[in-house]
């Protein structure tokens, strides 16, 4: 059925990659025992490193260890002979004395000192921020350990390993599995770390700073939690379900939590939402919130993505990064599994539907590309959407094919079988196959080794005479997806008798399936249950989405409301406006926002603003005060001033405010925002959003305030949020200077929403500036965008696109990158590595 095809993607690769595979093995590291000195204050790094090891072939005379950019002083064979070596700045060439043979073990130590410009951060207080705590931390992952530390550094070798770092007594020294000692001596404080399980080597951490900390139990596991002082209240609000995923996570997987503890460390400044550690994850501080915020920000999310990683990532770990989804989707999925084990099956399909947004909108506005993909420049390129939630949606997908006993019995086989070991993506196939007795090849072609997504057209009719209920379906995906699906999916029809349900397998480009159905049906809902990855729409009329709006299915009701936002009817918008208070989920309630937002109709806008004082879920505020954005109209005025002045709305929603304030051009709107820029919000969300809605208004003076706020006085979340805004501001030269400065700022978030601001002024004049960055910058992922917005650039020169449709292009850019920066900084920190 599944004919022969290649998809390999869309602008995804760009000219001269090749394809990756998994590094050869020389030798086989079986223990790493690093004894450093930390310098905090001189940035600085210098000791030495024994790497334990055996030979993997005869006639072994010779081995690589990575380690860039550092000064070796000495390798000696144990810690005796002086053994010749070949420093090229990347990689250590050690000289062994003699050839040794296959299983033969060694021992090498390598001295060395560095100050690493990557891999280890160092957060200080300057002359503009004299509050901010000295702290350092490291980032392993994909390929960073290597610039502190001599190691093998790639993810296909298991060590254990020992940390023994000195650092300034006054600190605390995190690291990975169990606390064997410390000592101090002449004002300086010895930990001595042991991570005795093996794991592969970018997984090792290392934290010091000043920190509060408290401790609890789980089934005989040690919780810890690390935060910055002062912080207790805000740290256990975001910590208390720890537990309870162990829990869930153990219980699913059948698999117990591998190691003896678990360590999650806030640290500031970090360059991620989270980092999977080996029993140590390091959090961005940012996940951190008081009462209020919590009205509508959660880290959930964020730790049970992080967690879940000790089983998927830490215990399994892919061989090389094309199978990064290995790591990542089930991270996500799990993420996931979680939500519907503690809020229920309705945020866990609002939660499927957001990452199926999340990845619809990479696959639209940048690329698409298989999820195991060899070809990158950079590890970090793998790292994207496709990895995230588009693998989550295909496990999740895979799990109602085969059941969710069946599914599990898997998940536990392909754990145990690989525990402490290394997978590709077959393995996890394999074991699907034996727990299942299918054959499951063609599942992974189409969904794992071939680019896209189904795009399902369906439509229904019931005939009077036979009694036969007709449902046509088409697959209408694009050229870059395999023409044909296989695809399982469930229909529910509904009538005045009661509720059937039925399995169809769609297998080719177009099929109808015919069902006896004495009454004319209600409702038909396809995939009600959303259990399948795909895009769905549903020709039917209006008076049958009226109806679906009050399906029991939260994905019917979705579909209910897409189709509805683009009837423009009056029934449409009466119907719509009636839902939006009526509609008890606020998922649908904000996605019925959404859509009214995109009518356009001054009925729409009515309706929403008249929904706005009835709508409790703060998410649905935040979805209608976005949708009035659009909206011109001087009635929106006042009541969006006054949600923006109101302290006791959540942080966020004042946000919104803000920014729709700004979209909508409103009188008045300038004066209230500066008035109250600067006042304290979580994450910095109300100032981030005036300065959002400053940029929207557009003139000189509120250039000015962005300007001022891209300073190096001002936070990073709001230097980079203000950074972002000047790609409102086209064709200004001040402006454009000063994103080329603050494109080689220190910080990471501050270079990325640069680059952002150039993707959105589309100029010419930039393209150098871009181009240097897709060569120079330290982080892959500024390399990747930089690299991509130059390519936009010379796309639209070459054609001299319409200016109007550049400009909707612009504007569409703008909301996505807004949001994108949202989720680096932490607002919705959607497991971000
Ligand atoms: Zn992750």
């Amino acid at each position: 059925v599944i004919l022969p095809y290649s998809k390999p993607g869309r602008d995804y690769e760009f000219p001269g990659y090749s394809p990756q595979y998994a590094r050869d093995l020389v030798y086989r590291l079986k223990h790493l025992k690093a004894d450093v000195r930390i310098d905090i204050f001189e940035r600085s790094i210098a000791g030495q490193v024994t790497l334990f090891a055996s030979a993997i072939r005869d006639k072994t005379s010779w081995l690589e260890v990575d380690a860039v950019d550092m000064k070796i002083s000495s390798v000696k064979l144990g810690h005796g002979t002086d053994l010749k070596f070949d420093y090229d700045g990347s990689k250590v060439r050690a000289f062994l004395p003699k050839e040794y043979t296959a299983g033969e073990e060694f021992a090498l130590t390598i001295g060395y000192s560095a100050r690493p410009k990557k891999g280890l951060y160092f957060v200080a207080p300057d002359e503009h921020h004299p509050e901010r705590r000295l702290q350092c931390w490291n980032q392993g992952e994909a390929e960073a350990n290597r610039y502190w530390l001599p190691i093998y550094d790639y993810p296909n070798n298991k060590t254990t390993h020992e940390l023994i770092v000195s650092a300034h007594a006054q600190f605390a020294v995190i690291s990975n599995g169990d606390l064997l000692s410390t000592r101090e001596r002449d004002g300086w404080r010895t930990w001595h770390w042991m991570m005795d399980r093996p794991h592969s080597t970018y997984m090792i951490s290392v934290i010091i700073g000043e920190f509060e900390s408290y401790w609890e139990e789980c089934d005989g596991i040690r919780l810890v939690y690390y935060f910055p002082p002062g912080r207790l209240e805000d740290a256990k609000r975001s910590f208390s379900k720890t537990s309870d995923m162990i829990r869930f996570f153990t219980e699913y997987t059948g698999v117990k939590y591998p190691y003896a503890s678990y360590t999650q460390t806030c640290v500031s400044e970090f360059i991620y939402g989270g980092m999977e550690n080996i029993t140590a994850a390091t959090l961005t501080d940012a996940t951190l919130h008081d009462e209020l915020a919590h009205l509508d920000f959660s880290s959930d999310p964020l730790v049970a993505h992080e967690l879940a990683h000790q089983w998927f990532g830490d215990l399994v770990t892919n061989k090389d990064w094309s199978h990064i989804w290995l790591n990542e989707s089930f991270a996500t999925y799990f993420e996931n599994l979680f939500v519907r084990n503690d809020k229920g099956e309705e945020e866990f399909i609002e939660a499927l539907f957001e990452d199926l947004d999340t990845y619809l909108e990479e696959y639209r506005r940048r690329y698409a590309r298989p999820i195991v993909a060899k070809a990158y420049t950079d590890p970090e390129e793998v790292f994207d959407m496709h990895a995230y939630p588009k693998g989550g949606l295909v496990l999740h997908t895979l799990m109602n094919l085969l059941g969710e006993q069946t599914f599990r019995r898997g998940i536990k086989l392909y754990l145990e079988r690989h525990a402490y070991g290394n997978v590709e993506t077959d393995d996890f196939r394999r074991a699907m196959e034996e727990a299942s007795g299918r054959s499951l090849e063609w599942f992974f072609d189409q969904f794992v080794y071939n680019a896209g997504h189904p795009m399902l057209k369906a439509s229904y009719s019931w005939d009077p005479d036979s009694k036969l209920l007709k449902i046509q379906l088409r697959q209408e995906q694009a050229e870059d997806s395999p023409p044909v699906y296989r695809l399982p999916i469930e229909v529910k029809i509904r009538s005045g008798l009661g509720e059937t349900k039925r399995g169809i397998v769609l297998e080719s480009k177009e099929q109808s399936f015919f069902f006896p159905c004495d009454e004319r049906p209600e409702m038909v809902c396809i995939d009600p249950d959303f259990k399948v990855f795909k895009v769905l729409q549903v020709e039917a009329g209006v008076e049958n989405w009226i109806r679906q709006l009050s399906c029991p299915h939260v994905a019917c009701r979705i579909l209910a409301t897409q189709a509805l936002g683009k009837e423009k009817s009056n029934l449409a918008v009466e119907a719509l406006g009636r839902a939006l208070v009526e509609e008890k989920f606020w998922g649908v309630a904000a996605r019925i926002a959404k859509a009214m937002g995109r009518m356009g109709t001054t009925d729409a806008m009515e309706k929403l603003l008249s929904g706005l004082p009835h709508v409790r879920h703060p998410k649905t505020k935040r979805a209608i005060i976005q949708a009035l954005a659009s909206y011109r109209d001087e009635r929106i005025r006042q009541p969006l001033l006054a949600i923006f002045s109101d302290t006791s709305e959540s942080y966020y929603v004042r946000h919104e405010a803000a920014v729709s304030l700004g979209k909508a051009q409103a009188k008045g709107a300038r004066d209230t925002i500066l008035k109250s820029l600067d006042i304290p919000s979580h994450n910095y969300a109300i100032t981030i959003g005036g300065l959002q809605g400053l940029s929207e208004l557009g003139g000189e003076e509120e250039l000015r305030v962005i300007m001022e706020r891209t300073e190096p006085r001002y936070p990073t979340l709001v230097r980079a949020a203000a950074t972002q805004c000047l790609g409102k501001f086209p064709g200004n030269l001040k402006v454009l200077r000063r994103i080329g400065e603050l494109s080689k700022d220190q910080f990471f978030r501050v270079r990325v929403a640069a680059v952002l601001a150039c993707e959105e002024l589309l100029d010419q004049r930039l393209l150098s500036l871009l181009d240097e960055l897709s060569e120079t910058d330290l982080d892959g992922r500024v390399r990747r965008r930089a690299k991509e917005v130059a390519r936009r650039i010379r796309k639209h020169l070459e054609k001299g696109t319409e200016y109007k449709v550049l400009r909707e292009e612009i504007q569409e850019i703008r909301d996505q990158n807004r949001r994108l920066l949202e989720r680096l900084s932490g607002g919705e920190i959607k497991g971000m590595s």
